[in-house]
């Protein structure tokens, strides 16, 4: 099967410098390999996404020149392919309800994990005590994920002891990010996901549930984050500024230097860009 790679950024604001970052390289490794880029608009959550900056993402990549093979996709309008995937992981026995509210699992005295995030105490696991479920969770048992990041090299989580059960549909909300990227990825075929380091940890889970789905893995390749001067990540919640793309070369060429790509000199974008497809190919074959 052809290379199909993919961006999918959440319309919570603006691309950042961050966000161009994971745009170029999955478009670089998706044209270096001669493959398809898709563009998915991750909007699940309706609170906080906006149509505005789905806006604006558009016409900040088509500024740059990263335009998408085939139509722009959303998951607003996803929801029964993810009612379907959730249905299945229930049918096998892989979900359970839990009633426990955020605040309680804090004050429960929950081990952080390795990624930072509570790990599921297991409250709920055989039965919620007669209490209404807020969220379904997925049982991960004792599940050991394996996989080679082409960045981070040969990865190995035993899920349990990095998150725990985590969440796959709230009672009042979507459902989550992992099951919908997974649902949504295998549907058009994506063979190479390409995106930010901070999205490393979260991989595991996201493995597990196309196994338990009988869907194919992809190959994973997460590319360093931008950090702000803080050494914090950037990101739309703590306010990242959205990039200026009318210096399109600028742009490019400050993303290309993030991604260790060299200095490319490309007088237009488009020359910048082929400079940086030659560049890319040789750092990741
Ligand atoms: N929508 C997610 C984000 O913007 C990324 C999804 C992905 O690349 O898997 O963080």
């Amino acid at each position: 099967m052809g290379y199909v790679g993919r961006f999918a950024p959440s319309p919570t604001g603006p691309l950042h410098a961050g966000s161009i970052v994971a745009a170029l390289a999955s478009w670089l490794d998706a044209r270096a390999h001669g493959g398809r880029w898709l563009l998915r608009i991750d909007d699940l959550d309706a609170q906080r996404c906006d149509p505005a900056h789905t806006r604006t993402i558009l016409a900040q990549l088509d500024a740059l020149h990263l335009r998408p093979d085939g139509e722009v996709s959303d998951q607003q309008r996803r929801t029964a392919a993810y009612a379907a995937a959730f249905a299945q992981l229930e049918a096998a026995g892989h979900t359970f309800g839990c009633a426990c509210s955020r605040k309680m699992l804090a004050d429960s005295g929950a081990r952080v994990g390795a990624s930072g995030e509570l790990v599921y105490p297991g409250t709920c696991r055989s039965d919620t005590g007669g209490r209404e479920p807020r969220a379904w969770r997925a049982r991960v048992g004792q599940a050991v994920v394996a996989f080679t990041d082409r960045a981070a090299g040969e990865q190995r989580e035993h899920l349990a002891e990095t998150c725990g059960d985590f969440v796959l549909k709230r009672a009042d909300g979507p459902y989550s990010y992992h099951l919908a990227c997974v649902v949504d990825d295998a549907a058009v075929g994506v063979t190479d996901v390409v995106r930010g380091a901070d999205l490393l940890a979260v991989t595991p889970r996201q493995i597990w549930l196309a196994q338990q789905l009988g869907l194919p893995v992809p190959r994973y390749l997460h590319v360093p984050v931008v950090l702000a001067a803080d050494g914090q990540k950037l990101s739309k919640q703590t306010g990242a500024a959205a990039v200026d793309t009318r210096d399109a070369t600028a742009v490019l060429r400050e993303a290309t230097r993030h991604l260790a790509l060299g200095e490319l000199q490309g007088p237009t974008a488009n020359e910048l860009l082929s400079q940086a497809i030659a560049a890319w190919a040789s750092r990741w074959p």
